[in-house]
């Protein structure tokens, strides 16, 4: 196979989807150069984008499937045919004993738009299961959520990352923007050499907030006590729109309500942010000509998460800053392809183009393009945990796929996931190392990787872009693709699964998509390339692209935008005498969600070698910890021995731990699974804590 000596393409990793070039040295290994002219990065990188190619040629790269033997024996490799008609058994026993629905799906946002798709579809009609859910449920889900209660439809951003350095103010609610994806600092940058105000809420000092104009640090899980603070203050100081309110929403009086006994001090007392910062911070937003709020996962990794983004969307309701330029309200999506991997079936409530799978219409629309009778194909599945949660348990999933995913450490309350994935009948997982997941696998399959085949992605704006094929992929490896088309054939399923060419595939996400929320009819790989990506929707291939939504209308019907009331309510667990400190999780620069892929990067892991917990040095004093000193750190779900890093940008009253890591090092042994009522996202980002010095032995 010949290939190109240049290849533009997009970074594995983050939504930021940076854009960069593909060029092989002397020795053939493929390096990466800046892509300049991408408008998303203009060229910028950060390290985790430099080392990606670092990927390819690891020793650790699975390059053959395996089969265990026995329960409890070794996995050893085996033949794609032995493989695959082990992991075709063991779906068709559980079907056999349990049913359909004990077979189950769990996708991954990293995935492809063509694999997404092409994943939602074998489970809808070469299984026939309601359980498919992936990881991007962790992500965004409670932004997306909010975001279609509030304005009829869930893009992360609704406007470009060019908008960004028009707004006069921001509001930038629990997320990291400095160390998770460092290229877009240079928006928020030139956003401050405009003389614009950068306000930033969250409970560390972070790399981000040093940056800021102000720095709120609220207590964790109160963020729609602060928002509705703010929109109080707003109110009471004259600050917001009413002629928008009255021309382009609906609801308001009932917010206006609520908010009316969010008074500054009592705000200040829930919050632990000064009353003064407070108004000041509403006086930013609220006398600027132009303003957004973004939020990340601190504000949406709750069981609130859902309020959390309603209460932060009412602010810039009220104050008119949306569908408007350089407006707007907008989530920072974290996976690489968190934002397509739902709109195209992955998750387990929804159907291509963002189509709704209890809705009979859309359900008719694309049992059509799939050309199987509508009553054949599922009804919703449960959500990411709860189908974790059920595996192995009667009436659960008895056989789980999971593909591009580590679960046994990125799930909430990892401990317990792992006995779950152990009392399964039937496990299989691809991947490309041996994750932590794998290890546990009955069948692992080995898959290519990002640079060896095409596809596309959907940044964190909702613009389209193409990842290329620029190196071949070993002997013995397969797409994804590739491995869904198999399996349905052995399930007897092939005719509705004629291809595993991503292009072909794309031309049918296409046509499942059109006339759905989340619309490519209109987007072709041609479009792609000449046009540095499209933006959905984009129902004809003559229609330009959506670059800015709600500029007229918002999507829903009559075109206002709604508000909702937003009672403040605490965290699932709280601080008490047994576990009297918060914890939250995050994300350190040189690593990536599980780790599976960056822990395996020199160069990354010389810079982030090992997990910590972050605590303040009074905090740390009063219980005679060192910094580096080992601590044990305890929650109801269970415990994890790091080292102490001490900091005086972290409240003392809080713990940060990074979630990259596994074993006795995996921040999720502690979190709490508590979900959000609406979005099913996980309490990732607040729990009641416990931590002890371990004495040296
Ligand atoms: Fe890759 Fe995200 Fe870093 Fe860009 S910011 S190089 S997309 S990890």
């Amino acid at each position: 196979m010949t290939m190109p000596t240049q290849t533009p393409t997009h970074c594995p990793y983050c939504a930021l989807q940076c854009g960069m070039n593909l060029v092989p040295n002397t020795a053939g290994r493929l390096t990466v150069q800046p892509r300049r002219e991408f408008p998303t990065n203009k060229g910028g990188l950060c390290q985790k984008g430099w080392t990606a190619t670092d990927l390819l040629g690891h020793p650790d790269r699975l390059t053959t499937p395996l089969v265990r033997g026995t329960k409890g024996g070794d996995l050893r490799p085996a033949t794609w045919d032995e493989a695959l008609d082990r992991v075709t058994a063991g779906i068709q026993a559980a079907q056999a004993v349990y049913g359909r629905d004990s077979v189950g799906i769990f996708g991954g946002g990293g995935l492809t738009n063509e694999k997404a798709y092409w994943l939602g579809k074998f489970a809808r009609v070469a299984l026939r299961t309601p359980h498919i859910d992936y990881n991007g449920r962790f992500c965004m889900a409670s932004e997306g959520a909010a975001s279609v209660k509030a304005f009829g439809v869930d893009r992360g951003l609704p406007f470009p990352l060019e908008d960004i350095p028009g707004a006069e103010a921001i509001l930038l609610v629990g997320g990291n923007p400095a160390e998770t994806m460092p290229p877009i600092m240079q928006y928020f940058e030139r956003q401050r050499e405009n003389g614009g105000a950068l306000i930033v809420a969250d409970p560390r000092r972070t790399a981000t907030a040093a940056q800021a104009t102000l720095h709120l640090q609220l207590t964790p899980g109160t963020d729609s006590a602060l928002a509705n603070g703010l929109l109080h203050v707003a109110a009471a100081d004259g600050l917001l729109d009413l002629d928008f309110i009255a021309a382009r929403t609906s609801g308001w009086d009932s917010v206006r309500r609520v908010i009316n006994s969010f008074w500054p001090d009592r705000v200040e007392r829930i919050t632990g942010v000064p009353t003064a910062q407070i108004i000041k911070a509403a006086h930013l937003l609220g006398e600027a000509g132009t303003a957004m709020a973004l939020t990340a996962r601190g504000a949406g990794q709750q069981s609130k998460g859902v309020n959390n983004t309603l209460a932060i969307i009412n602010l810039m309701l009220a104050l008119g800053k949306v569908g408007k330029p350089h407006c707007g309200y907008g989530c920072i999506t974290g996976q690489g392809n968190g934002q397509g991997g739902r709109e195209h079936g992955q998750k387990a409530d929804q159907l291509p183009g963002y189509r709704k799978i209890d809705n009979p219409a859309h359900r008719a629309y694309v049992a059509g393009v799939w050309g199987v009778p509508e009553e054949s194909l599922p009804g919703p599945g449960r959500s990411a945990y709860e189908l974790l949660d059920s595996l192995g348990q009667d009436g659960g999933v008895r056989a789980l796929l999971v593909m591009a995913s580590n679960v046994a450490v990125s799930a909430p309350r990892a401990l317990h996931v792992q006995q779950r994935l152990r009392s399964l009948d039937f496990l299989c997982v691809s991947d490309i190392f041996l994750s932590e997941t794998a290890r546990m696998a009955d069948v692992v399959l080995p898959i290519a990787q990002w640079a060896e085949e095409d596809g596309t992605m959907t940044n964190l704006e909702g613009r389209v872009i193409r990842r290329r094929q620029a190196t071949p992929r070993p002997e013995d490896v397969w797409t994804d693709a590739e491995i869904v088309t198999a399996l349905a054939a052995r399930l007897g399923a092939g005719q509705f699964f004629p291809t595993s060419e991503p292009s072909v595939i794309f031309d049918e996400l296409r046509r499942a998509s059109a006339g759905g929320v989340a619309d490519y009819a209109g987007i072709t790989y041609a479009r792609i390339d000449s046009e540095q990506g499209v933006f959905w929707p984009c129902p004809s291939e003559t229609h330009a692209g959506t670059p800015r939504l709600f500029q007229e209308k918002f999507a829903h019907e009559g075109g206002r935008a709604k508000f909702h009331a937003v009672h403040h309510l605490p965290a699932a667990e709280e601080p008490d005498d047994e576990f009297p400190l918060y914890l939250t999780t995050g994300r350190v620069m040189a690593q990536y969600q599980s780790g599976t892929q960056t822990r395996r990067v020199a160069d990354l892991n010389k810079l982030a070698p090992e997990a910590f917990v972050e605590m303040h040095p009074s905090l740390a004093a009063r219980l005679g910890i060192a910094d580096a000193g080992l601590v044990r750190l305890t929650t109801r779900r269970g415990e994890m021995c790091v080292p102490a890093k001490l900091s005086p940008h972290i409240r003392w009253d809080t713990l940060f731990v990074p979630f990259h890591w596994a074993g006795m090092a995996c921040a999720n042994n502690l979190t709490n699974p508590a979900l959000d009522p609406v979005s099913k996202m996980p309490e990732f980002k607040v729990c009641a804590v416990r931590v002890e010095k371990i004495a040296p032995d």
